[in-house]
């Protein structure tokens, strides 16, 4: 930090100070990290953002600011003058970056009392997450709290900067502006003037970057709020940040490329070297090998197809499932597997939608597996080799549609895989996505990405063959950032809606400025998003990107420290045009 200018409060920053400064004259300000009573001596240590510093009040040498410091307490506002002094043999603390030296205080003022904080700044005793975050301001005085959100700083100048040096412009784009569909439901905002008309605040600037392309501006970023009213899961925040970004003239590989070098530049702040250009993965293999589309590939297990290994076998689940064109897939774990570690596992495979689960044991001689008796050796042995299973390992194995098969392996193998090795880290992008999965709850086809993602494929055939120009990025077993070539001709997007079930009609309603902004020379273009909190999370190695958010709100989307959301009075709502009739459990 730049030395702050001298005034009534400070000379400089207490984490400054070092052996050579000694015999200085100076002033420091900040909040009382700590006090002990040695007797006739008193010593604080001294809280500033930059760090800590002793300081020294002698009863005899400066009696007022002895009977001062007497009075203080934990987090009280001081300013302190005195005289830089080297700390007496035996004290120094090595720990601390000032641990050499210390402020004999001559003069101190009380600038502001604190009550007792509900919670020690000083420690990193674990504290309940409501209570942090109703004292966010406390809880942002810890070093934990001030690095990561100085890291997040960090982040995203790193990223302004490397965009900014290709050319991009960061543009804002509306808060207040009409659903933009990214999967989740709008908050809406109702409108005074037009009564009985809301805005929803944006899921994302999608369609804002698309027109800033129509409207030539080539390259666009912007580090944006974007708000998604979605089910509650621990790892959402009803708002969060994205790094979003568009370009014009370009495909997948222009995108791709761009963004390595981008990744590269940010992971860099963390010290975290990357080599690029980053592996890319097709969707159906990282499916078929870990299950899932955003895999921690870091924990070694894979999924290996056993459908080869079980073709013609007399075994009738693995018969069935091969013979109604599904697959027979198999995942190998190492680690104790008593019975009851196999009944769980089966439990929770049926639970996520698999008829049921087959497990051995790798003998010596064979599987031991209530199933063991409907296989020949032959069988046994090749679904060993091919998972490269020894003896002792345990095997899993789900018999069912290619789908089922994968969510089922993707998430046991999320449970049994050893743990990744600490300081690793693996950033890959995955291609070649479908273009939409089958919604069985609402039967229909939902989009992979959005519903903006240019198709690839029969456009007249069935949308369930289309792939899409889509990629991600993912870091560590987190999505990092999603994106895609778009749409820039109107009857591909009205064709996409189709799919989608959104008529003609609904369609000129929803998105009709779109629509008409494609009609005025669209050039061919393509963009990405990335998740500014998963991305500041991972490099800080946070478990939930509330640990770098300032003020995050509870997994329910509630904000302890302002109690929002909050009823409002009657009379700004009939301001509004609106009537509230809360369920059961509003309030
Ligand atoms: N708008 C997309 C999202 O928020 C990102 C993109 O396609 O650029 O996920």
């Amino acid at each position: 930090m730049k030395a702050p200018r001298a005034n009534r409060y400070r000379t400089a920053w207490a984490g400054d100070f070092r052996a050579a400064d000694v015999g200085e004259e100076i002033r420091v300000a900040g909040w009382v990290h700590r006090r002990r009573d040695h007797g006739g001596l008193i010593f604080v240590d001294l809280r500033d953002r930059s760090g800590l510093l002793q300081l020294v009040f002698r009863p005899d040498e400066a009696p007022e600011a002895h009977a001062a410091a007497h009075g203080l307490r934990a987090e009280d506002v001081i300013s302190a003058s005195g005289a830089l002094a080297h700390r007496e043999e035996g004290t120094v603390n090595a720990e601390l970056p000032t641990g050499e030296v210390e402020l004999e205080v001559h003069a101190v003022d009380v600038l502001a009392d604190a009550d007792t904080p509900p919670f020690q700044v000083d420690e990193e005793e674990p504290v309940g997450e409501e209570l942090r975050l109703r004292y966010r301001y406390l809880d942002i005085r810890k070093r934990r709290m001030t690095e990561a959100l100085a890291l997040r700083h960090d982040v995203a100048r790193a990223m302004r900067e490397a965009l900014s040096a290709e050319g991009f412009l960061e543009v804002e784009t509306p808060m207040l502006t009409r659903s933009t569909p990214e999967g989740a439901r709008d908050f809406l905002v109702p409108s005074r003037h037009q009564q009985g008309s809301w805005y929803a605040l944006p899921q994302s600037p999608q369609l804002f970057k698309q027109l800033l392309m129509v409207g030539g501006l080539e390259r666009y970023f912007q580090i944006v709020r974007c708000f998604r009213d979605e089910d509650l899961r621990a790892e959402r925040q009803p708002e969060f940040t994205q790094l979003d970004l568009e370009m014009s003239f370009v495909e997948e590989d222009d995108v791709i490329e761009t963004c390595d070098r981008l990744l590269e530049a940010v992971l860099a702040v963390a010290g975290i070297g990357v080599s690029t250009p980053l592996e890319r993965v097709t969707y159906d293999e990282v499916m078929l090998r870990y299950g899932s589309d955003r895999p921690d590939r870091r924990r070694g297990t894979e999924i290996g197809d056993l459908s080869e290994a079980f073709r013609g076998s007399e075994f009738n689940v693995f018969a069935r499932a091969l013979g109604d064109g599904g697959v027979v897939r198999g995942l190998k774990a190492a680690g104790d597997f008593p019975r009851r570690r196999f009944d769980d596992l089966t439990e929770r495979a049926q639970g996520l939608g698999a008829k049921g689960l087959v497990w051995a044991v790798v003998e010596e001689d064979g599987w031991r597996s209530p199933v063991a008796k409907f296989l020949s050796r032959d069988e046994i042995d090749r679904a060993t080799d091919s998972l490269g299973a020894r003896t002792g390992d345990a095997i899993l194995i789900v018999a069912d549609r290619a789908e089922i098969a994968a969510r089922v392996l993707g998430a046991l193998r999320a449970d049994v895989a050893p743990p990744a090795a600490a300081g690793q880290h693996d950033v890959f992008w995955v291609t070649d996505f479908p273009m939409f999965e089958w919604s069985e709850g609402e039967s229909r086809w939902d989009p992979l990405h959005h519903p903006f993602t240019a198709p690839v494929g029969d456009l007249d055939g069935d949308p369930g063959t289309w792939r899409s120009r889509g990629y991600d990025v993912v870091m560590d077993g987190w999505e990092i950032g999603g994106g895609s070539i778009r749409i820039n001709r109107i009857d591909v997007q009205r064709r996409v809606f189709e799919a989608l079930g959104i008529g003609a009609d609904e369609a000129d309603e929803r998105f009709g400025f779109l629509l008409e902004a494609l009609r005025y020379g669209a050039p061919p273009h393509g963009g990405i998003a990335f998740g500014l909190d998963r991305i500041v999370a991972l490099l800080a190695g946070r478990d939930s990107i509330r640990e770098v958010i300032a003020f995050p709100k509870t997994a329910t989307g509630w904000d302890p420290l302002t109690d929002a959301p909050a009823p409002v009075g009657d009379e700004q709502l009939r301001e509004l045009g609106v009537s509230s009739r809360p369920r059961k459990g509003g309030r």
